[in-house]
């Protein structure tokens, strides 16, 4: 089969020829940020770094970091690097772990955000041809904007559905034969067993790939969303911080995504103490932005734990590939002092045959920790007696506890009791923090 790019001469750059392109990239966008952040250039005058210290990426290391905190102390407009006016548009974070996060774009921001999304579609075989059907949810969350940019880069034929309504999306699936449909990987699952439930088939759909993201979600979840829609699943990585969703994207062969090296430099470091990590290490993520203007970020700490590797991929795509992340250092849930990723939970589950719709309760009760997992009874292992669902129970704690190393009490729940997710999904509930 051809190889197919979007931007081909970017995204198989030679490795000698990208690093220059960063290099020089660095050097400029340093200098835009130190003029026009006051912020940041308080902080790296407070490190003794001036903008002619940075003479290319090897020098990356001498800058200060952005956390998520220092976004939050200069919001709303602390971080613009460019007059408001010559902003033509903002997105914002989810929220997900606290106060919201304001970015903004230049247009030449957003085109090169829209690149980024086609580059992912074009990987996932889109094309002209296409019928994207984008059920990200649109407005200031930038799944649906980017990705519906992305589309119409691409040229195929957008359908800005935003989330939820999940009868209309089956309606316009089956009705204008999408042929690719993004959206978060747990309203993926969602949209699959609702069109079970319809009665429909996986060969039914003219689905033949998704582009899921925005979330963290385990290898296991991706065969079962596979097998339920008769697709590919390709995953695709971004924060509202560096853009939005597009920085990294999966191609054909499945097995980590490419970040946009042209436009971001990735560096692995340990989260305690901020030094850099060797290539194939684990440890946070750190992004910095070369190209944008309006909010371009340098060596932003994401929080996400993942891991680089420069193994060569078979698509011919040059740019480093990060492994899915297991979440975020602060999904990361410390129980009776082992620490615990509700990605590590899934795939247990997944792998004894549950459905991807569950929830986790963290409690403390007479100063230990508690662990509950509540998890649906799939129709094929509703068992009428009570001794059957504790077997069950029984099992798939012990199941449990062989990956995390302690012992949860698992809760078999009836089928559609547990809430469905639309956008992100929230599995976690530390009851622990209502102490506190
Ligand atoms: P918030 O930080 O409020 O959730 P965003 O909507 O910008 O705001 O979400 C970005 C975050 O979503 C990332 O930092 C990461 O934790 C998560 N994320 C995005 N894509 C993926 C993915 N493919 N796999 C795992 N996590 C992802
Ligand atoms: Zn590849």
């Amino acid at each position: 089969m051809e190889k197919r790019y979007y931007q081909k001469e970017a995204e198989t750059m030679p490795l000698d020829s990208l690093r220059k392109l960063q290099s020089e990239k660095l050097v400029k966008q340093v200098k835009h940020v130190y003029e026009n952040v006051p912020y940041y250039r308080a902080l790296m005058d407070k490190k003794g770094v001036k903008p002619q210290d940075i003479r290319g990426i090897d020098d990356l290391y001498k800058l200060p970091f952005i956390t998520k905190s220092d976004l939050r102390e200069t919001y709303p407009y602390g971080m613009l690097a460019v007059p408001l006016r010559d902003c033509v548009r903002i997105q914002s974070t989810s929220g997900t772990t606290g106060k919201r996060v304001i970015a903004y774009y230049t247009q030449e921001d957003i085109e090169l955000w829209e690149d980024c999304c086609a580059r992912a579609i074009v990987a996932a075989g889109g094309g002209k041809e296409d019928v994207v059907q984008v059920c990200y949810g649109y407005g200031l969350f930038t799944g649906g904007p980017g990705l519906n940019g992305g589309s119409h880069k691409v040229g195929s034929l957008t359908l800005p559905m935003s989330s939820g309504n999940t009868e209309r999306q089956i309606q316009f699936m089956m009705d204008l034969k999408s042929t690719i449909l993004c959206c978060t990987p747990s309203y993926a699952a969602f949209i699959g067993e609702s069109l079970k439930e319809r009665g429909y088939k996986p060969e039914d759909n003219c689905l033949k790939a998704g582009i899921f993201g925005a979330e963290p979600w385990t290898e296991e979840m991706r065969r079962d969303i596979e097998k339920s829609l008769g697709i590919k699943a390709y995953d695709i990585y971004g924060l509202t911080e560096t853009s939005g969703p597009g920085v990294a994207f999966e191609c054909e062969e499945q097995s980590g995504m490419h970040i946009n090296e042209d436009h971001f430099i990735a560096e692995i470091i340990d989260p305690d103490t901020g030094e850099v990590l060797p290539e194939g290490e684990k440890g946070e993520l750190v992004f910095t932005s070369l190209d944008k203007k309006a909010f371009p970020l340098l060596r932003y700490r994401t929080r996400d734990i993942c891991v680089l590797s420069r193994k060569p991929c078979s698509c011919g795509r040059t740019f480093v590939k990060m492994a899915k992340p297991m979440g975020r250092s602060d999904d990361m849930l410390i129980i009776r002092g082992v620490n615990v990723f509700p990605s590590q939970i899934e795939t247990v589950l997944l792998n004894e045959g549950y459905t991807p719709n569950y929830m986790i309760e963290v409690d403390r009760v007479n100063n230990t920790d508690t662990l509950d997992v509540y998890v649906e009874l799939s129709a094929d292992k509703l068992s009428d007696t009570t001794e059957g669902v504790s077997a069950l129970e029984k099992a798939l704690s012990s199941a449990i506890t062989t990956m995390l190393g302690i012992r949860p009490a698992v809760h078999l729940v009836p089928p559609k009791s547990i809430v469905r997710s639309e956008g992100k999904a929230v599995r976690v509930v530390d009851k622990r923090k209502l102490h506190d």
